[in-house]
C-alpha cells in the first residue's frame, strides 16, 4: 500500500517548497489510492507549535491537499506530532546503545569547536572525531561527575558507500567516510530530526519519502539507521529544487518573490491555480498543455516524472496562469476576493448595502478579463476611484486632437439628455454623437476614453462609464473638453 507524508516544521508558514512537496506527496498518494499522511516535525522548533500547526494545516487545505491522518484528525499510527513521540524515539535510542550502533558522547561545545578548527588547520574536513566512541563505565561516571550531560551519537561505519536507490536521480552512493558520528539524541533527551524521521517513518508504515533536493544530503544518514535496525526503508524520492526567478537558489530574504502560500492567498491567488503551477514545478506529464485541474494532475502524476533539473519559479508564467483561472472564476467568489483589497486601500466603505454591493460586483467583472489575482483590482480600477483624473503621456496626445472639444462637448450633451443611463444607452448616445459630429472609429472613441479615464486602454467602455455614473461623467468630459 502506498502511504506517504508530508513532514513539515510547525513554524507557522507554509513555504512554496513545502507545498510543492505536499502536492507531489499529496498526488502521488491519490493517484495511488493510497494514505497521505501529514506529521508535525518539533523536535527543533519550542514556542506557539499548536498555532503554527493550525495554520500549515489551514494553507495545506485552502490548496484542497486533504489528508488521511494528522495531528487534528487522528489516525491508526499516531500521535502525529514528534514531541508527543519522545517516549518513542527514547526506546528505540536505548536499543541502538544496546547493540552497539550508538554511545555517548560528552564533548563540550568548546571541545568541538577546538577539534574542528585544528582540523581545518590541518587542510582536513571538519567531521567529528570518534573521541567518546569507546568510552569505559569509568570514564562515563567521571563526565557525569562533572556534571557533563551527554549527547547520543550513531556509529557511522568506515569505509562503506550506501546506496540510495532513488525514484528520481537512480543510484546516488555517498562514501560513509565523509559523515561523521553524528547526534542522535540531545542532551536534553529530544532526538533530531535526522532520527525521528526514521523512527516515524518506519512506524507509520511510510513507503515512499518524497521531498526536495535539500534532503538528498540527509538520505544516507537515514538509510544507516534503518541498517542498523534491520528494517527496509521507504523508496525515496528526492525532486528538484526551486530557484528564484533570477536562478539563484532561493534564501530567506529572497525579495524577488513571495515564499509563502498565505502570502499568495493573501493578494487573491485562486488555488486551483497555485497548485496548477506548483505541480509544474518540477514535474510535467509530457506535452504542451499547461492548465490542468487538481483530477487531471492526479490522473496524470507519476514520481517518474518528477524531474531532477532545477525547476524555476517564474512569477510571470504563475500570474498569467491565475490570469486563465480568474477569467473562469465565478463572480460572486472573485467579488469575495477583491472586495477586502478595495477596503483595505480606502476606496469602498467597510459595510456595504446592497446596491454598493452590486456596484462593486460590476467593477470586478469589469476588470475580470484583465486580473492576474484579485488584489489587483485595486491599482486596475484606479480611474472610478480619483477626483482629479491624471491623464498619462499618450492620452495628453490625443487630448491634443483637434476634434476633441466638439466629439465630447457633444457626447456630454447626449449623456445628459438620457432618460434611463444605462450601458446600452451610453452606446446609443456614442451613436449619436457619431452621427452629429461626423467622427467615427479611433476618432470618436479615443477622445472619450481618455476624457473618462485618462488613459488610452482600459476596461470597456459604455460600462465603465455606467458604473462612473452621469454626472461623474459629464464633468470629466467638461474638463477635458476645456
Ligand atoms: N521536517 C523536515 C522539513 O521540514 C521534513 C523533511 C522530510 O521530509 O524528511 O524539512
Amino acid at each position: 500500500e502506498v502511504r506517504v507524508r508530508f513532514a513539515p516544521s510547525p513554524t507557522g508558514h507554509l513555504h512554496i517548497g513545502g507545498a510543492r512537496s505536499a502536492l507531489f506527496n499529496y498526488l502521488f498518494a491519490r493517484a495511488q489510492g493510497g494514505k497521505f499522511i501529514v506529521r508535525i516535525e518539533d523536535t527543533d522548533q519550542a514556542r506557539n507549535i499548536q498555532e503554527a500547526t493550525d495554520k500549515l494545516l489551514d494553507s495545506l487545505k485552502w490548496l484542497g491537499l486533504e489528508w488521511d491522518e494528522s495531528t487534528d484528525i487522528g489516525g491508526p499510527h499516531g500521535p502525529y506530532r514528534s514531541m508527543e513521540r519522545v517516549d518513542i524515539y527514547t526506546s528505540y535510542i536505548n536499543q541502538l546503545i544496546e547493540a552497539g550502533w550508538a554511545y555517548y558522547c560528552y564533548m563540550t561545545a568548546e571541545e568541538l569547536e577546538a577539534e574542528r578548527e585544528a582540523q581545518l588547520a590541518r587542510g582536513e574536513m571538519p567531521k567529528y572525531s570518534g573521541r567518546d566512541r569507546n568510552l569505559t563505565k569509568e570514564d562515563r561516571e567521571a563526565y557525569e561527575a562533572k556534571g557533563l550531560k551527554p549527547v547520543v551519537r550513531f556509529k557511522v561505519p568506515t569505509g562503506e558507500t550506501v546506496v540510495i536507490d532513488d525514484v528520481v536521480r537512480g543510484h546516488v552512493s555517498f562514501d560513509t567516510d565523509g559523515i561523521g558520528d553524528f547526534v542522535i539524541c540531545r542532551s536534553d533527551g529530544v532526538p533530531t530530526y535526522n532520527f525521528a524521521v526514521v523512527i516515524d517513518d518506519h512506524l507509520m508504515e511510510i513507503s515512499h519519502v518524497v521531498r526536495g533536493e535539500e534532503h538528498l544530503s540527509n538520505a544516507p544518514r537515514q538509510a544507516l539507521i534503518y541498517k542498523a535496525f534491520g528494517w527496509e526503508p521507504p523508496r525515496f524520492a528526492h525532486a528538484s529544487l526551486i530557484l528564484n526567478p533570477d536562478g539563484q537558489k532561493m534564501s530567506k530574504r529572497d525579495e524577488t518573490i513571495m515564499q509563502f502560500v498565505e502570502q499568495y492567498r493573501d493578494y487573491g491567488y485562486l488555488p486551483e491555480a497555485l497548485v496548477n503551477f506548483l505541480a509544474l514545478l518540477g514535474w510535467s506529464p509530457g506535452g504542451e498543455e499547461e492548465l490542468f485541474t487538481m483530477d487531471e494532475l492526479i490522473e496524470q502524476f507519476s514520481l517518474e516524472r518528477v524531474s531532477k533539473a532545477p525547476a524555476i519559479f517564474d512569477t510571470n508564467k504563475l500570474a498569467w496562469m491565475n490570469n486563465q483561472y480568474v477569467k473562469d472564476a465565478d463572480l460572486d467568489r472573485l467579488t469575495e476576493l477583491a472586495l477586502p483589497h478595495l477596503q483595505q486601500a480606502g476606496l469602498v466603505s467597510d459595510s456595504l448595502n446592497e446596491d454598493d454591493y452590486a456596484w462593486v460586483k460590476e467593477l470586478v467583472s469589469l476588470y475580470q478579463e484583465q486580473m492576474h489575482y484579485a488584489g489587483e483590482i485595486v491599482e486596475l480600477s484606479g480611474l472610478f476611484f480619483k477626483d482629479e483624473l491624471a491623464y498619462d503621456e499618450e492620452a495628453k496626445e490625443v487630448l491634443g486632437w483637434d476634434n476633441v472639444g466638439p466629439v465630447l462637448r457633444h457626447f456630454r450633451e447626449e449623456l445628459l439628455a438620457l432618460e434611463a443611463f444605462t450601458p446600452e444607452a451610453v452606446k446609443q448616445a456614442t451613436k449619436a454623437t457619431q452621427k452629429a459630429t461626423g467622427q467615427k472609429g479611433k476618432q470618436l472613441f479615443m477622445p472619450i476614453r481618455v476624457a473618462v479615464s485618462g488613459q488610452t486602454h482600459g476596461p470597456e467602455l459604455p460600462r465603465a462609464i455606467h458604473l462612473l455614473g452621469r454626472d461623474v461623467v459629464a464633468a470629466r468630459l467638461e474638463q477635458a473638453a476645456a
